[in-house]
């Protein structure tokens, strides 16, 4: 039996490699270039107004609430309400900025629960940070409201989300800023990359000099003759990150956008595959996708009874799921919130995410179903 793995990246070689020619023959594999291309080919794709490309979505995070933090003229210790059902990253980004995680429990879509969310409110909270977990939208228009209601910042962690549409139109455009991962495991795979799009444009304007270290390429591009010189006469106006991405990066992303809505299709095509073989097995619980969405399916998951060991089931046969995530307060650097969001425990005890990914056929889905369907079966 082929062993069937959680995630395996999907890149069309022989273009990528003639995109990343294109770079080496130019002798450019960073800032700029294909980066700038890039940055055109997300805006068509999403319809949003601004990205910037940056090495990571976790860099991209950082400079969200980095950002906020410094034009909202928020302090040390602020809070920010965000999911414990969450990689690491989300929280780790608002703990760079001395900003103090604030966790709300998640609904039935595994995202934040809006009536959690408005009860954790207080006087220093700053924003609500929302993860768009596998990619379902769960009940953001109502965080949307939430924000509005209590002139709160919104921060999508949107690294999941890469094609997922909500009553007919890309995400993104909701929330201050909307942050997407392109590592490799993502459904648009480069190596590790990711877009910051912000919905303030002198926002996306200065983001660009914080991915570069605060240079202000503006002063040398003012200073610059038609000939090129004096391009060391910039300014340097902050100490910034180097997190800006490079051509190579987009390289891989110009063609993976390409086939990204397609891609996504097939993963939906798979969850509707698990789904029917699922449905008659009430010990299986699945996850209620938004009404009125397209998810793009980062994820397909299911909540089952002593998870580790149907885990270890599925292992013995050759079968490797995931869990997206272990409530975060379980870990030492957030334990001061530990067991604050009973629905997260209890998913993070219960989730598996099965195996998806392009090179899945109907029939590994179905050894894949009826592995676990057995595992609950011998189990009763
Ligand atoms: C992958 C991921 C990130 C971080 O993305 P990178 O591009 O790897 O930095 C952040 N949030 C969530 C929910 C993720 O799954």
């Amino acid at each position: 039996m082929e062993p069937i793995q959680l995630f395996v990246p999907t890149f069309r070689i022989e273009e990528s490699l003639e995109e990343i020619r294109v770079c080496l023959e130019k002798g450019w594999t960073g800032l700029g270039f294909k980066t700038i291309e890039f940055e055109k080919a997300w805006l068509d794709f999403t319809g949003l107004e601004n990205a910037h490309f940056v090495d990571s979505a976790t860099a991209g995070l950082h400079l969200a609430v980095k950002l906020l933090k410094l034009h909202g003229g928020w302090a040390d210790g602020d809070e920010v309400i965000t999911t414990p059902l969450t990689f690491v990253s989300s929280n780790h980004a608002i703990l760079y900025e001395n900003l103090k995680p604030v966790f709300a429990d998640v609904d039935e879509y595994l995202c934040l629960d809006p009536a959690s969310v408005e009860a954790l409110i207080t006087p220093h909270t700053r924003a609500v940070l929302y993860v768009g977990l596998g990619g379902n939208p769960g009940q953001l228009d109502r965080i949307v409201e939430i924000c509005k209601k209590h002139h709160l910042k919104l921060i999508l962690d949107a690294a999941h989300m890469t094609g997922t549409r909500l009553h007919g139109r890309h995400v993104g455009w909701q929330a201050d800023v909307s942050v997407f991962s392109f590592q490799a495991v993502k459904n648009l795979p480069t190596a590790d990359s990711g877009m910051i799009c912000f919905s303030d444009k002198a926002l996306d304007a200065e983001v660009r000099k914080w991915t570069w270290l605060g240079i202000n390429k503006d002063t040398y591009s003012r200073t610059v003759s038609s000939e090129g010189t004096y391009k060391w006469y910039y300014d340097v106006e902050f100490v910034g990150h180097k997190y800006h991405g490079n051509s190579i990066m987009a390289a891989l992303g110009l063609v993976s956008i390409k086939y990204v809505e397609s891609d996504n299709e097939y993963r939906r095509k798979i969850a509707g595959w698990y789904d029917e073989l699922f449905a008659k097995e009430p010990r299986i619980g699945l996850v209620k996708m938004a009404p009125d969405s397209v998810p793009s399916r980062h994820l397909y998951q299911v909540l089952v009874d002593e998870r580790d060991r149907a885990m270890s089931y599925l292992n013995e046969h050759k079968i490797y799921p995931g869990v997206h995530y272990r409530d975060n307060t379980v870990y030492r650097m957030y334990e001061y919130a530990d067991g604050t969001c009973p629905n997260a425990r209890s998913a993070s005890d219960r989730i598996i995410s099965l195996p998806l990914h392009l090179r899945l056929t109907e029939q590994d889905v179905q050894r894949v179903a009826n592995t676990l369907i057995e595992f609950v079966q011998l189990s009763k």
